[in-house]
């Protein structure tokens, strides 16, 4: 059987044309998926049921006893924190929210780690962004500043960019010119129609070095700016400012380098000020299928997008003291419940020594770096794939992703759903 318009549930693009082949309960084959998302379908070695540490063993348990475990290690702390959230569904991620007020606990997703800096700016300046069908159809210059879409999202340059037909556009493919900003060659950079590299932390004054020439204030730059040659950056701004429709996208590079949310408040703002001269747009690559989401469910249900600590009773937000890295470094948090993330593989190594040290449940389809750290594991269903739900695509365009195999294995929202029932017969009798 061949399913059509099947959903990617791997990176931000959550490319919906993917043709997924099932043959005696398994996906056997994919069409137009790239190499990531093919993997994802194709992937095996999920964890058959529930288990449990004990000892220096690993027990098989029931969902019953995993569920169980969960309720009680929650409603006995007290100051539980709930990581991850962007590798599952909006659905799920509701569940999350109301768990966390419940318990008084502090509820975090994976973009503090990642485009949090990115939502900052946001916040103080606004965002100039549109849909990738508007890049696609009318974009005839696009700039990847300090991210590496063939690697990351390979799909993003074929389906919207460097090689998308635009229906605006005549001979888009050809005409279409691609500026790759970052600090060492990559693939992109291979297929720029100009690469300028700039000396690693220097992204802001670049940035501000182009605002200046926008302004027309640049007669004073010095010859070199960040590593790149003046001669550059009046040809990119040229280019820019000639461009009908241009998109700027991009990545951690830019993000988690010196300046951080400041590099992306004067990434907007060079947008803004070639808004004066043309129409331009700015947005992040994001990574995880369904980061977005996280960010949008949390800021629907509690107004804030990530790190939302309900101890004193409301919902408070502060990135640094109410993020994830920050509770698990300070050593606060009493007891884990990770939802579809893999912190142990990407948090500094004093998160992962507390993570050690307290109760831990992870509720994720496979064995990751974190399960070493686990006290008890949960397989679910892969959203997108044996379980069904909403996320978010990186521009902000909520998709319904569908379920292609029938499995005995629960979603994330059903497991999540009866530990948040048990917890509100205690809290909520
Ligand atoms: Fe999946 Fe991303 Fe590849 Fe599209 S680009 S097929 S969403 S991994």
């Amino acid at each position: 059987m061949i399913i059509k318009d099947t959903v990617c549930p791997f990176c931000g693009c959550l490319c919906d044309d993917i043709e997924v082949t099932v043959e005696d309960g398994k996906i056997v084959a994919t069409d137009n998926a790239c190499t990531l998302g093919t993997s994802k379908f194709l992937g095996d070695h999920r964890m058959k049921s529930p288990i449990r540490r004990v000892g220096k063993e690993w027990k098989e348990i029931s969902y019953d006893e995993a569920i169980d475990y969960t309720v009680d290690m929650l409603l006995d702390a007290d100051r539980p924190l709930l990581y991850g959230w962007s590798g599952t569904h909006g659905e799920a991620q509701c569940v999350g929210v109301h768990m966390a007020e419940l318990l008084k606990g502090v509820i975090d997703n994976t973009s503090s780690v990642c485009h949090g800096p990115s939502i900052l700016a946001i916040q103080e300046v606004g965002h100039p962004g549109c849909t990738l069908g508007q890049v696609k159809n009318r974009a005839d210059i696009i700039i990847y500043w300090g991210c590496n879409p063939i690697d990351a999202h390979p799909r993003h340059l074929s389906r919207y960019t460097r090689y998308a037909n635009g229906f605006f556009l005549e001979n888009s493919f050809r005409d279409r010119k691609v500026i790759v900003v970052d600090v060492r060659k990559s693939q992109t950079t291979n297929l720029a129609d100009e690469f300028v590299q700039i000396k690693p932390g220097c992204d802001y004054a670049v940035l501000s070095a182009l605002r200046a020439i926008v302004r027309g204030k640049g007669d004073d730059l010095p010859r070199t700016v960040g590593g790149v040659q003046r001669e550059q950056l009046f040809r990119i701004v040229d280019l820019c400012k000639k461009a009908k429709f241009g998109a700027v996208y991009f990545g951690l590079g830019l993000t988690m380098t010196a300046g951080k949310y400041k590099n992306i408040r004067n990434a907007i703002e060079l947008v803004d000020e070639l808004n004066r001269h043309t129409k331009f747009t700015i947005s992040a690559m994001r990574g995880h299928y369904n980061v977005y989401g996280s960010n949008e469910v949390n800021t629907w249900m509690t107004g804030y997008p990530f790190g939302i600590d309900f101890s004193r009773g409301i919902a408070f937000y502060n990135p640094g003291e109410t993020t994830a890295v920050d509770i698990l470094a300070r050593k606060e948090c009493d007891a884990c419940l990770i939802v579809a993330s893999d912190p142990a593989a990407h948090f500094p190594r004093p998160c992962i020594e507390h993570l050690a040290e307290i109760p831990v449940v992870q509720i994720d389809p496979y064995a990751n770096a974190t399960t070493a750290f686990c006290d008890v594991q949960i397989p679910v269903g892969i959203t997108g794939i044996d379980a069904a739900g909403t996320a978010y695509r990186m521009d902000g365009v909520p998709i319904r992703t569908k379920k292609v195999l029938e499995t005995a294995y629960p979603s994330d929202e059903e497991i999540l759903g009866s530990v948040y029932a048990r917890i509100q017969e205690v809290r909520q009798p």
